[in-house]
């Protein structure tokens, strides 16, 4: 069964000040199956929140069609926001309330009272190790605790679909993990769909199918090692004083073809491990550092774009 359709969504912005319009999305078309962990794979800026906007029914697509569980966005509006739950990067919850506060209120919105939300609202601090913590104010919570109040207060209405952007953003690695680790079984006690993005490939790793994303359009699709499967062989990075010219006299002496992708020099060549000391041998003292390693989804998004998920200079911007 089809949980979510989209046909040829197109999003544009109008310029607004100094700031120039553009198309956020160029003609998203992918179909999500119910009880698939499906994920969006891209850097800042290409899209992911706004068709998680467009597909949690926050905003409508300047064009195209969208379906969840057979309900037309356009049409069904009311439908297709009941059969989902949605935590969005900025946090929803309110602080000044308590844990068990924050969940009744969101059962209200959704018209659940009662005995039927006080059974839910157990459930749910149960499932996400809240109960003991139930009175507690969501303000004096760490950021761990807070990710698992929005993933409670998401299912309170029972969804069939969730939508999680960026769900990890802030968590240390441990909180990180277990957060999938709920994920993956929340799909698979439940038959739950989830849609996730992430930046990060190691998340990707953790979904069954997902779409890399750039610049508004989805540039490859499929399950993690089929997309992995289109670099053949290895990822050697080279980290040399300068990586243009070294790249250019690696690509003279053998028959490869390395990138220099921020600042270091990249070669995706079968037997890497045979490759490297030959480099090292024709090139005295240039070599810095070298590493070898099987392709990653990161390394998928480079092939396709010659760019990182998450360049350093981003990380800055954002800290
Ligand atoms: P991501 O979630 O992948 O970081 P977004 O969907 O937030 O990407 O943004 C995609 C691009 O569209 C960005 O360049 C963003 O600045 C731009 N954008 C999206 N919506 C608007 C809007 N309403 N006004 C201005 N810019 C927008």
């Amino acid at each position: 069964m089809t949980a979510v359709e989209t046909r040829d969504i197109r999003y544009s912005y109008p310029a607004r000040g100094k700031a120039k319009g553009g198309m956020a999305l160029k003609g998203i078309t992918l179909n999500v199956q119910k009880g698939e962990i499906f994920g969006f794979l891209g850097p800042n800026g290409s899209g992911k929140t706004t068709l998680f906007r467009i597909l949690s029914t926050l905003v409508r697509p300047t064009d195209g069609d969208a379906f969840i569980f057979g309900h037309d966005l356009k049409k069904n509006y009311d439908a297709a926001r009941r059969a989902l739950g949605v935590v969005f990067q900025h946090p929803s919850l309110d602080k000044k309330l308590t844990v068990e506060e924050n969940l009744v209120h969101h059962g209200h919105i959704y018209g659940i009272r009662g005995e039927e939300l006080r059974r839910r609202v157990e459930q749910q601090m149960e499932r996400f190790g809240l109960t003991a913590r139930r009175e507690e104010f969501v303000e004096t919570l760490s950021g761990g605790f807070r990710r698992r109040v929005e993933l409670a207060k998401s299912l309170i209405h029972s969804p069939e679909l969730l939508i999680l952007d960026e769900p990890s953003t802030g968590l240390d690695p441990v909180a990180r993990r277990e957060l999938w680790d709920t994920i993956t079984m929340l799909r698979n006690k439940q038959g739950l769909t989830v849609l996730v993005t992430t930046h990060l490939g190691e998340e990707g790793d953790r979904c069954n199918r997902l779409a890399i994303l750039n610049e508004g359009n989805i540039i490859a699709s499929g399950t993690p090692d089929e997309l992995k499967s289109e670099i053949g062989g290895d990822v050697i990075t080279i980290s040399a004083a300068a990586p243009e010219d070294f790249a250019a006299r690696i690509r003279q002496k053998f028959n490869v073809h390395p990138q220099v992708v921020e600042g270091a020099v990249r070669i995706e060549l079968a037997r890497g491990h045979e490759f490297i000391p030959q480099v090292v041998e024709a090139f005295p003292g240039l070599v810095q550092a070298v590493t070898l390693g099987k392709p990653t989804l990161e390394d998928v998004f480079i092939h396709r774009t010659g760019k990182k998920l998450w360049a350093e200079a981003q990380a800055e911007s954002a800290a």
